[in-house]
């Protein structure tokens, strides 16, 4: 079955072989609030068959921790420049700190995905 993108502007489909991934809109309600809010639509009701390109997240995939930047889709047609850099920005900080969570202070932990949600409070 062929994917396509919600998001505006976005002309990306699911094709055989293609690199590109696509994501359902979560369920959880607040997570899909956010999501929805993200992608901006105008008289939008996404139902359960609505797909997101990994495209509109800064690594190019979703991620499950509320403290990652792609907890949230964050680039699209309309994000400005700043907000995009802000958004790489967010990234890296996020990747340097899970890093050494993983590698200096507490070993293993980034497996399990408890600790580094403590270090952005
Ligand atoms: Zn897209």
């Amino acid at each position: 079955m062929g994917k396509s993108c919600c998001a505006i502007d976005c002309t990306n489909r699911s094709s055989e072989g293609s690199e590109q991934s696509f994501y359902r809109l979560p369920k959880a309600a607040e997570k899909r609030r956010l999501w929805i809010a993200a992608i901006w639509r105008d008289s939008w009701y996404p139902g359960t068959e609505t797909w997101i390109c990994g495209s509109h997240f800064v690594s190019g995939k979703k991620s499950d921790d509320p403290l990652h930047p792609d907890y949230v889709p964050s680039l699209f047609s309309f994000t400005s420049t700043a907000d995009r850099t802000r958004a790489v920005n967010h990234l890296e900080r996020y990747v340097l700190y899970a890093f050494r969570l993983c590698h200096v202070y507490l070993p293993g932990s980034l497996a399990s995905g408890g600790a580094v949600s403590n270090i952005f409070v």
